[in-house]
């Protein structure tokens, strides 16, 4: 079997067995998990484990998450395709690179400038040019692209930052994991339902690298 297929079984496996197994169904999420080449994301050291059911080292004592909460989040931010997308923590680009095959437009922010330029040559080398790229702290999200239908924060905060809840769309959401502790959170799923008005639900519990910055936890947090 060449490369190519043998990634392509593994993807198909993953979707299976990961996201289909425990309760993935929106099809959009699962035909983009599907496409999405994850060895293109994680460098060559964890390329063999790709595929593998865990969250994967990056550098910078980050994280790419595992492909079950990737899939969880996005599907949680109830995408039809069309959308305009903002993502708080690029890491490697992987999740943004997911977005933007079902949004028509993806703005991410990454902290720290390493992992910005690495997400940014791998969006490049996969093809996704619907993804912006900046460098920077996502707490103050991206005010000259907002309202946003979806935000999606890949990093966990210890309150809901309010300048990203004043980017949402009246009907907009935002997934986001919170928490008192700086690696173990909340996940919520908050909708803006009116102009001063947002309705938040607990989805599940998580575990996440900390969300650094103004709005969000102090560097050198855990
Ligand atoms: N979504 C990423 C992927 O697909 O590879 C994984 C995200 S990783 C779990 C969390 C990321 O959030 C880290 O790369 C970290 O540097 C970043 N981060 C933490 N605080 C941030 C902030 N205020 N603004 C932007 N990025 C931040």
């Amino acid at each position: 079997m060449s490369k190519r297929s043998a990634t392509r079984a593994a993807r198909e496996k993953m979707v299976a067995t990961q996201l289909v197994g425990r309760g993935i169904r929106d099809p959009g999420v699962l035909d983009a998990m599907r496409q999405v080449q994850r060895e293109e994301f994680v460098g060559p050291d964890s390329e063999p484990y790709a595929y593998d059911d865990r969250p994967l080292p990056i550098g910078s004592g980050q994280t790419i998450s595992q492909p079950y909460i990737v899939a969880f989040m996005i599907e949680a931010l109830q995408l039809k395709g069309g959308e305009k997308v903002l993502e708080i923590g690029g890491g490697s680009g992987y999740a943004a690179a997911v977005l933007a095959r079902i949004a028509s437009a993806v703005f991410t922010i990454e902290r720290i400038p390493e992992l910005a330029g690495q997400a940014r040559r791998n969006l490049a080398a996969t093809a996704a040019s619907n993804v912006t790229i900046r460098c920077g702290d996502g707490t103050q999200g991206w005010p000259e692209e907002a309202p946003f239908d979806a935000i999606l924060v890949s990093a966990g905060a210890p309150d809901i930052p309010a300048a990203l809840k004043s980017q949402m769309k009246i009907g907009g959401r935002m997934v986001i994991p919170v928490g008192d502790e700086p690696t173990s959170q909340d996940l919520l799923r908050v909708v803006r339902t009116s102009e001063r008005d947002y309705a938040t639900e607990y989805l599940t519990g998580v575990r996440f690298v900390p969300l650094i910055g103004s709005e969000g936890w102090t560097p050198g947090t855990a």
